[in-house]
């Protein structure tokens, strides 16, 4: 069996993100002290899981698994031009070589992946609730969408004749809310985002003729997301519609959702719930070490209180009565995995 979390951290993080769940991984080691385990654990650091300085996550874990493309990192710099190979290196490891970690993975062939970390959102706070069972990491499907209509004199261009490319984006910017509000249900949340918005010429007296907006959208459930991308599309071409524009879509980035094993999702529940007296489920926003994980054997997570749902800052915290019960539960998740495995 294998717990797994991570030492690297942001710049200017907190305290708990990753180094948590290395140091629980250690408690469980610890539990063993006097007595052997069913089953042989490890507990591994995962390299590189934030990809602060290169941009690239979960860095270590995917040549694990197997999912580590070279030629895609083989270019990746920092700011100060050092390159992620040649830093590599200087730490003794060799770019080209790292896929080998695939071999040691599949070598321990591992019954379970057990992951503790902070939850870094607002929702266990918002429960009043120390611990969380993680249902599996969301899909992401992450698109730039372009409106074209037609710049024009903001004073001499009457409403009716207008083509206006920011009012066609923000129309989609609502409908796109609405799409996350309609495919969200008691047990799964979904959510859309447009962060990013950008219009052309971009001056206080003109018409947008373009209007770029980026459209961000993560859902647990695989045919849940593809319907979310589908109603999208339909809601951003009515609105280019009505407003006698054009719109094009391109994909920036894809992921597919990675839900965790029913089973260990089973027995972390009752871990956290003999231990709290209740077991919220929620699905992970932000990515980890355990979704490379997924194809290769049951994995689960589970998640600890942040306090004011702030993570990747130096507010990170968890009150430390939470951290007590929740490392409880985790030790007890273990205990339940080795003697199940
Ligand atoms: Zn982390």
């Amino acid at each position: 069996m294998i717990i797994g979390s991570h030492l690297d951290s942001v710049p200017n993080g907190g305290w708990l993100d990753g180094a948590l769940g290395v140091m629980a991984g250690f408690e469980a080691l610890r539990m063993f002290k006097d007595r052997r385990p069913p089953v042989t654990i490890k507990v591994v650091d995962w390299a590189d899981e934030e990809g602060a300085r290169f941009g690239r996550s979960l860095l270590g874990s995917s040549a694990a698994a197997g999912a580590l493309d070279v030629s895609e990192v083989a270019h990746l710099a920092d700011k100060t031009g050092t390159r992620l190979v040649d830093a590599l290196k200087e730490n003794g490891v060799d770019l080209a070589r790292m896929h080998e970690a695939q071999a040691f993975l599949k070598a321990i062939d591992a019954r379970a992946y057990l992951e503790l970390h902070i939850e870094q959102g607002p929702v266990l706070e918002a429960l009043n609730k120390p611990t969380g069972v993680v249902l599996g990491t969301f899909g992401v499907e992450r698109h730039l969408l372009r409106f074209t209509g037609q710049a024009a004199h903001s004073g001499s261009t009457p409403i009716p004749m207008r083509r206006d490319a920011f009012l066609a984006a923000a129309e989609s910017a609502l409908a796109f809310r609405d799409i996350a509000i309609r495919h969200t249900t008691p047990a799964a949340r979904v959510v859309c985002t447009v962060g990013t918005v950008k219009t052309e010429p971009g001056i206080v007296t003109a018409v947008p003729g373009v209007c770029e907006i980026s459209l961000d959208q993560r859902a647990l459930d695989a045919a849940v997301l593809a319907e979310m991308l589908d109603d999208a599309r339909a809601a951003a071409a009515a609105a280019a519609k009505s407003n006698n524009v054009t719109v094009e879509w391109k994909r920036i980035w894809q992921i597919d959702p990675r839900p965790f094993d029913p089973r260990l999702i089973q027995l972390c529940s009752e871990a956290v719930r003999e231990v709290t007296g209740d077991a919220p489920l929620l699905p992970s926003g932000p990515l980890h070490d355990a979704a490379e994980m997924v194809p290769h054997m049951p994995v689960v997570m589970m998640f600890a209180y942040s306090s004011n749902g702030l993570s990747h800052c130096k507010e990170e915290d968890t009150p430390e009565p939470h951290l007590e019960k929740t490392i409880t539960a985790f030790l007890r998740l273990v205990e339940k995995t080795v003697t199940s495995a």
